[in-house]
């Protein structure tokens, strides 16, 4: 493949809603809104970006670089695993094009403070990061107020 061409890589993650825990999506503290359940501060999006640029810099998932019981990341916030996760990438010869997550869920309501959530991400992975939203019309885990899901793509190219 022609090397000006990029890398792209997608994730996505999910976790179920958790009453008494502060929600934590997209790089910000929400509140008055249920927390998501999880091992680190469960911020899906951030969690779906770090998965995607592994994927597109070939250096595996989330899983197999933090793993899923390391105390080190215990409680780690998503701003802090896309920092570690962008150094990593740039580590492994590449650079950063750009990454974009959708948040899937019936809340909260990403719009009023996507660009306050786009300034967060991008500055974590140094690179620029755009956030959408949307819902499953009622339908699905997401639909049925169950939790919060998230998808992502990023691209990468060799340094
Ligand atoms: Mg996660």
């Amino acid at each position: 493949m022609p090397a000006d061409l990029p890398l792209v890589g997608v994730g996505t993650d999910v976790h179920a809603f958790e009453e008494g825990r502060p929600l934590w999506l997209a790089g910000l503290l929400w509140p008055g809104e249920t927390g998501l359940a999880g091992h680190s501060d469960a911020d899906v999006a951030a969690h779906a970006i770090c998965d995607a640029l592994l994927s597109a810099a070939g250096l595996g998932d989330l899983g197999a670089v933090f793993g899923t019981s390391d105390p080190q990341w215990a409680q780690a916030s998503g701003v802090s695993l896309l920092s570690h996760t962008a150094h990593l990438v740039r580590e492994a010869g590449f650079v950063i094009g750009n990454a974009s997550v959708q948040i899937v869920g019936n809340r909260p309501k990403v719009g009023p403070r996507r660009e306050e959530a786009q300034d967060v991400l991008s500055a974590a992975i140094g690179a620029p990061v755009r956030v959408s939203g949307t819902t499953t019309d009622g339908l699905a885990m997401t639909g049925r107020g169950e939790g919060v899901a998230a998808i992502a793509v990023a691209s990468v190219g060799r340094a």
